[in-house]
């Protein structure tokens, strides 16, 4: 039987509930589709801090490095607040993607027919659903280019620098180019191009990638502010969204939103090689933890990803979204439930997931 080692980082808050059902619905998958997972856990955030005095411990790096893949539950609290800035549970979540050379981040924006009434999009707009990738560039631009303070006419100014270089376009369009394979075969690069340098680079190498080595995809370009604006009109048109990292920023979370629940929303950290870091985009939630009302079907869905991405169970993958699907259709957690449904636990959901498996 095929054996995968998982790296797994509960976190602070509603980590350690929601990993634990995300953990119980890939051991169901495991049982179905011929494979078994072996866990590692590991520590991180502020976790770690209580019990090193460091959000992010060596031993953790060794063991998400030696994995073949990671999922992680979520870090930070009320509790860490007040800790200094570099030893900061956030610091432990930027400094694994750091050593793990993460560099694209993938956000499905997917509206599962089920929750069509819960996205503030008209359902008429939305249609039969939505299903678009967001693909964001995470360790360059202006995020990490050359910033600073400085003196312009003897008043005080503050600079921050935009820098792409051509390997690191290559690379994040390769990812979003693999991408469609088993999607529509579309990708859209979104970028500034009638404004910025760094944009028309990006436009360039993305163009060239795209003729060389993915003619049969095709391939579009659209201005970041047309975009914002076409993502809440038209969100249909999209398939795959490729751009930098701050519009990656901004752009998934506003698609994200379009599907409504901060609970169902998960995302893949990728690198050069098959592992990656899997998690859902919400935070620890502290005001909700220990209650049993966490939704775990972001971190499920994060799982389903794990076993898409990196593992290359994609059946498998395919089946548990089939099951969330229709799991919503008679149950929900208290942040996604409506007049007529029943209300369930974190738990509870976790358990009608493997059920519908
Ligand atoms: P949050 O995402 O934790 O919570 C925002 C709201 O959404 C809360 O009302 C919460 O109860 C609700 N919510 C979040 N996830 C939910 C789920 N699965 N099921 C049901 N309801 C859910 O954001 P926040 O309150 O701004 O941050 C709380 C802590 O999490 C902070 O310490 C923050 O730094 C940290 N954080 C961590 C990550 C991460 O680990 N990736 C991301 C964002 C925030």
């Amino acid at each position: 039987m095929k054996e995968y080692q998982i790296a797994v980082l509960k976190g602070d808050g509603i980590g350690p509930e929601i990993v634990e059902e995300a953990i119980r619905v890939l051991d169901k998958a495991g049982e179905k589709f011929g494979f078994q997972m072996k866990y590692q856990y590991a520590l991180l955030g502020g976790c770690a801090i209580d019990e090193t005095g460091m959000p992010l411990p060596q031993e953790t790096v060794a063991i998400c490095k030696a994995a073949d893949s990671t999922l992680l539950g979520a870090v930070g609290g009320p509790k860490w607040d007040t800790v200094p800035g570099d030893r900061r549970p956030e610091k432990g979540l930027l400094g694994i993607r750091e050593a793990l050379g993460l560099f694209a981040n993938l956000r499905p924006a997917v509206i599962f027919p089920e929750l069509r009434g819960a996205s503030p999009i008209r359902p008429e707009i939305i249609g039969d659903g939505l299903d678009v990738l967001v693909v964001r560039e995470l360790t360059g631009g202006i995020y990490f280019g050359e910033r600073g303070r400085r003196t312009v006419n003897g008043v005080e100014a503050a600079y921050d620098t935009e820098q792409y270089t051509v390997p690191e376009i290559e690379r994040i369009a390769r990812v979003a180019f693999d991408m469609v394979k088993k999607r529509k075969h579309r990708v859209c690069s979104v970028d500034k191009a009638n404004v910025l340098e760094s944009s028309r680079l990006w436009r360039a190498v993305v163009t060239r990638v795209h003729e060389e080595e993915y003619p049969d995809v095709e391939l579009s370009h659209m201005y970041v502010d047309n975009c914002a604006m076409q993502l809440v009109r038209n969100p249909g048109q999209f398939d795959v969204i490729v751009t930098s990292n701050i519009f990656g920023d901004i752009l998934s979370d506003e698609a994200s939103m379009i599907s409504g629940s901060i609970g169902m929303l998960a995302s893949a950290s990728l690198g050069s090689g098959k592992a990656g870091l899997y998690e859902p985009i919400h935070g620890s939630a502290p005001d909700i933890a220990g209650t049993g009302k966490a939704n775990p079907l972001a971190t499920i869905l994060s799982a389903a990803m794990m076993l898409r991405y990196s593992l290359g169970e994609a059946e498998a993958a395919d089946a548990i979204e089939a099951a969330v699907s229709r799991v919503l259709a008679q149950a929900r957690t208290a942040d996604i439930w409506t007049e007529g449904m029943r209300q369930v636990s974190c738990a509870e959901m976790g358990a009608l997931v493997c059920e519908a498996l």
